[in-house]
């Protein structure tokens, strides 16, 4: 017998309140996950309507008391019905509870209170409300605040009550007199936590290329004709993907659709955000995680009222309740903040795709370097390629230098910069052109150790090196641990105690002392904490109000700077050198997006790398700009050991405040693992990349199959195992599905 979890009221804050029901047989073979149901509810088995969760085989409670479900509502695909479906395939497909994976799902609507508007307006005349006025006045101690509320009145209205209470500062008893006496009216109008900017949409559209418009009249011609496939554009860096994805927006606009268009956070820029709301106007609502949970749902409601109709958003931005959506862009596809960092850890990717099938959607993904997944999947005809192989306006690709930095030193020169950067420096200053110097991480060198004995000082809570940050205090990068600098080494006693300064900082400074006339502007993570931190200094730099902009990654995304004909590499491999299969890949993007910033203007642009491997194939085939052959060789290399995309991963993450529990629970797991499909192959368990975090003792486990539905079986086993499970009661258990990052 097969029974239903049923939930009824799917915005309550209590997503897992499910009641279970028998499934009749002759509903077995029909009903699936996200279907609306009639269910018999409470005393007097009063019909109701409530929606599938989940369905199992085993019951939650006696089977004597449960009650069958009475009929499926036909015909009706409500949005929720998808969103339910969409959870379903969440938890199955990366393992969670469905409790995690509906409310990563489905926006709750929070108690907090709903923001509501009320505004005062007179309720009489103007001439009436005049009397009144003189009346009041006439009276001796009449109350002032009701003087201020009617003159306020007879010049505007309505007027807000929250300018009223505060800045008019009357009461709120006076104002509630005045309505008893009938003079004004107290109105509530509902206001969406909103926070765009109102803007017409502009008619002025660029002329698309040919290349451009070949790709665009390609998806719009599919979608006329009813077909909905996933495209990939692989388009080099400037190619124009944006104005093809406008096209194609502005089509399935025309047809009464939606779009969601989803862009890696760092990208959301007041740039992006402007040329969206520039094309289509009012009709766009970006969400950004900054957001509060009110203001989220907020703009969910808008988006289920057809209030608006387009998306624009970082990864949740895939949930937006269209009740009719035709297309799902997701630009830069590539970029490893599509997936989830906390569990459920999806892939927004994977998740679209299956949101379109479900809604009847085109997917579009966009990238000018493509993820292996994808960039596989579009050569096996999975995907539909479309390539666009030139600059929207024909500029040139930026030339590119590698420069060998062991020669470099063998030559005597130890500074970070190398001689040929520093010519090219000095030429682009002296001709008044832009510069940018890019050094792949922040605070890799920050760290604090002893000169003497090479001790680490590490954070007490976690397994990982303390920082040197300004102010002289030390801090863990991952729970915020803050301690001072010390003075000497605990371990052997020796003053010679400090980091390596931050490379971005260090880098600021050698270029200061090379060119002292040069205005130089840094951006990293200690730099941009405020708000706007970003913004300030990417204008600041499009304004050319400095010459050189040193950063980390976050300085390769998204921004056109027309003047900018010089990027500077600092240290191609220090990417290269993490321990992760996707380190060549990483590289190879950081490197191309880099050099693609170059040269975006009238005037040709140059790259230099410097690198301590000037023959490593992702250098190589980036300097090239030959994504093709990076493709080949990272493909081969994966499929030679069986890593994704040619084969797929399911890390197991076993977390524990007390470091045997973990050890003995993961042992455990693992044994369960082989024990359950013996043809998959089991790695560790092993301490997690970092061991120990807020002082939780990590255990990962890695299994390895070609075929991802045995991962999910094994996972399901797993489950099922702790279900049941009485020891070990101190240990929690993630999954991570095809990680991105060494758990
Ligand atoms: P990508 O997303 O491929 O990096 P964008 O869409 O951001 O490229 O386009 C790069 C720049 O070229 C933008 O400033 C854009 O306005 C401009 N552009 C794109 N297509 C055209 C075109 N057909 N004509 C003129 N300018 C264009
Ligand atoms: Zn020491
Ligand atoms: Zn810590």
């Amino acid at each position: 017998m097969l029974f239903a979890d049923v939930i009824i009221d799917i915005s309550h804050e209590r997503l897992d309140k499910t009641f279970q029901y028998i499934i009749p047989d002759q509903l077995v073979n029909e009903l699936t996950v996200g279907m609306q149901v009639v269910i018999p509810f409470g005393k007097g088995d009063r019909a109701i309507t409530g929606y599938v969760v989940d369905i199992t085989d085993e019951p939650a409670y006696d089977i004597d008391k449960l009650k069958p479900i009475a009929r499926i509502v036909k015909d009706s695909l409500p949005i929720e019905s998808q969103l339910i479906s969409l959870a379903y395939f969440i938890k199955r497909n990366y393992g969670s509870t469905m409790n995690q994976a509906l409310k990563t799902v489905i926006p709750i609507r929070r108690r907090e209170a709903e923001k509501q508007k009320k505004e005062i307006s007179l309720n009489i005349s103007k001439e009436a409300a005049r009397t009144e006025l003189t009346e009041l006045m006439a009276r001796k101690n009449h109350a002032i605040g009701k003087e201020r509320l009617l003159k306020e009145l007879l010049e505007v209205e309505p007027l807000d009550w929250e300018l009223v209470t505060k800045k008019l500062q009357v009461s709120s008893a006076h104002i509630r007199d005045l309505e008893a006496k009938g003079i004004i009216r107290i109105e509530k109008v509902r206001t969406y936590r909103n926070p765009h900017i109102n803007r017409e949409a502009s008619p002025k559209q660029i002329l698309l290329n040919e290349e451009q418009e070949a790709a665009a009249e390609g998806i719009k011609a599919d979608i006329d004709t009813g077909r909905n496939y996933t495209y990939l554009i692989h388009g080099v860096t400037g190619s124009g993907k944006t104005e093809v994805y406008m096209d194609v927006m502005d089509h399935v606009i025309s047809m009464g659709q939606q779009v969601i268009v989803l862009i890696p956070e760092i990208a959301l820029t007041y740039q992006t955000v402007m040329r969206f709301y520039t094309r289509f106007g009012d009709r766009v609502s970006i969400l950004n995680s900054r957001m509060s949970l009110g203001e989220r749902f907020d703009q969910f409601e808008r988006a289920k009222s057809g209030e608006i109709s387009i998306m624009v958003g970082p990864r949740s931005a895939l949930f937006t309740p269209f009740s009719n959506l035709g297309l799902i862009i997701i630009d830069e596809e590539h970029e490893p903040t599509y997936k989830s960092e906390v569990v459920p850890r999806y892939h927004a990717r994977e998740t679209a795709i299956y949101r379109a099938k479900l809604a009847g959607a085109t997917v579009i993904l966009g990238s000018a370097t493509p993820s292996l997944e994808a960039y596989s999947r579009a050569i096996s005809g999975e995907y539909k390629l479309i390539q666009l192989h030139k600059r929207a306006m024909g500029q040139d690709m930026a030339q590119c230098e590698i420069v060998d930095l062991r020669q470099e030193l063998a030559s005597g020169n130890r500074s970070m910069i190398s001689k040929r950067l520093r010519e090219l420096m000095a030429d682009r200053l002296s001709k008044h052109q832009q510069i940018m110097l890019f050094l792949n991480r922040r605070g890799l060198m920050g760290f604090v150790s002893c000169r003497a004995c090479g001790h680490v000082l590490k954070c007490p809570h976690c397994d990982v090196a303390l920082h040197l940050h300004s102010g002289g205090v030390m801090k863990c990068h991952y729970c915020g641990y803050t301690t001072k600098a010390m003075k000497t080494c605990p371990s052997c006693g020796s003053k010679y105690i400090g980091s390596f300064k931050a490379g971005t900082q260090r880098l600021e400074e050698i270029v200061k002392e090379l060119f002292p006339e040069a205005r130089v502007l840094r951006m990293d993570a200690d730099t941009t904490k405020g708000k706007d931190g970003h913004e300030e200094i990417l204008s600041a730099f499009a304004a050319h109000e400095a010459d050189v902009l040193i950063g980390t990654q976050m300085i390769v995304k998204g921004h056109d700077f027309a003047n900018v004909t010089l990027v500077g590499i600092i240290a191609a491999d220090i990417s290269l050198n993490e321990s992760d299969y996707h380190s060549g890949e990483r590289t190879f993007q950081l490197l191309t997006q880099a050099v693609g910033r170059a040269g975006r203007g009238l005037t040709p642009g140059v790259a230099v790398i410097q690198t301590y491997q000037p023959d490593n194939y992702a250098v190589v085939t980036s300097a090239n700009q030959d994504y093709d052959s990076f493709f080949k060789q990272e493909f081969a290399y994966r499929k030679l050991l069986s890593y994704p995309p040619c084969s797929h991963i399911l890390g197991i993450q076993v977390n524990s405040p007390n470091q045997k529990d973990a050890y003995a629970q993961a042992d455990i797991l693992a044994k369960l693992c082989k024990d359950t499909d013996p043809e998959v192959v089991c790695m560790g368990p092993e301490d997690a990349y970092v061991g120990k975090m807020m002082d939780v003792y990590r255990r990962v486990i890695y299994l390895k199959h070609n075929d991802y539905n045995r991962l999910v079986r094994v996972k399901d086993a797993i489950d099922k195992f702790l279900l049941d499970q009485k020891q070990y009661r101190s240990t929690t258990t993630w999954f991570d599905f095809d990680p991105i990052r060494t758990l």
